[in-house]
């Protein structure tokens, strides 16, 4: 590296390392990390920019979504044409990201990442960032950090209340000792909705302890659960010590990280804010996207239009997106035995 672009990352970074707990240190321990966002709706369009704007070395995102006008509202990264184009989210956040940040290498994947994937996506990383909107998924993370001994901050909000914990192999009780002592989920963002500044406060919280954390300032880690509502003006923090369980199966003496061994069957559920039905094969599938596109435009009964990433086939009455790997949104139901079959009539088997 020249002498120029030495003098350029220094300016870049100025205003963080002249915060001296931090300082040049702590963004060259920053320059040398990877960190994986699992998410790239709010909370992980968020987390992405405040760290690849602080300069993180290496950032992988994985999410299985695409853009929709209803999230520019708070999805920070994705713009009119992402939505327009129905680019997958993970693909118009890389292109925005590297756009803010051609220093930082970025990874993305368009999938359902379930235990398999994202074992192999946490292999090298120093940190996990939770930007998902379920616990199905979060305990899968939460076996993968306490497992392979990578911290993961959590994250959660709807309406205009958030929470957010820092789960710590050997320091911190895990999400699995957790559950059943503090109310955590149930709200979805269907119901309630959600402000973008409850976004802003969560990610606020993780992405300051994840700058700690790469740092290098580990005895700068909140330990405690932090809650609030941007709306009702409230804002809690309490100890969660207590709930450490000794025979707890993921960060017990003897663990057996339970939702890394979930056989892997078809899977459908309803998605938060919307009515429809996500279908995951129990294998995945190599599909002939265009084939696919060819097969349905045959069909006297709707409109197939094929993009480089998916097929949508829209029909009097649903709207299916369905994806090279055998996955499928059904728009127009949340009803999941009904969007199983339309799958099976309309992608296979
Ligand atoms: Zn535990």
């Amino acid at each position: 590296m020249n002498e120029e672009t030495e003098q350029i990352r220094v300016d870049r970074y100025s205003r963080q390392i002249r915060f001296a707990p931090f300082g040049k240190e702590g963004q060259a321990r920053l320059r040398a990390s990877h960190v994986l966002v699992v998410g790239a709706g709010a909370l992980g369009s968020s987390i992405a920019e405040t760290l690849v704007r602080a300069g993180v070395g290496t950032l992988t995102m994985v999410d299985r979504d695409y853009v929709e006008w209803s999230n520019l509202q708070r999805q920070q990264l994705y713009t009119e044409n992402d939505a327009i184009h129905r680019l997958p989210k993970a693909i118009a956040a890389a292109q925005r990201l590297r756009e803010i940040n051609s220093e930082c290498r970025i990874h993305v994947s368009v999938m359902d990442a379930r235990a398999n994937e994202l074992e192999q996506l946490c292999q090298d990383v120093q940190l996990i960032m939770d930007a998902t909107d379920n616990f199905e998924t979060r305990l899968i993370v939460n076996d993968l950090s306490y497992k392979y001994r990578i911290p993961w901050i959590y994250g959660g909000c709807v309406g205009s209340s958030g929470v957010s914990f820092t789960f710590r192999p050997g320091a911190t009780p895990c999400l699995n000792c957790l559950l059943g002592h503090i109310p955590l989920g149930g709200d979805t963002c269907d119901v309630n909705g959600i402000l973008p500044q409850a976004v802003q406060m969560v990610t606020s919280h993780q992405t300051m302890e994840a700058m700690k954390w790469l740092a290098g300032q580990e005895h700068m880690l909140r330990d405690n659960m932090i809650s609030f509502d941007v709306w009702r003006n409230e804002q809690v923090a309490f100890r969660v010590d207590k709930a450490k369980k000794e025979d707890c199966p993921t960060c017990g003496g003897s663990p057996d990280y339970p939702y890394l061994s979930a056989a892997n069957v078809e899977k459908s559920e309803v998605l938060c804010g919307r009515d429809t039905v996500q279908i995951r094969p129990a294998s995945t599938k190599q599909l002939e996207l265009r084939l696919l596109a060819e097969r349905l435009n045959q069909l006297d009964d709707g409109t197939a239009t094929l993009t480089p990433y998916m097929v949508i086939y829209q029909n009097q009455h649903h709207r299916l997106v369905i994806f090279a790997d055998g996955r499928a949104l059904i728009h127009g139901t949340s009803d999941l035995a009904e969007a199983r079959s339309i799958y099976h009539k309309f992608v296979g088997g």
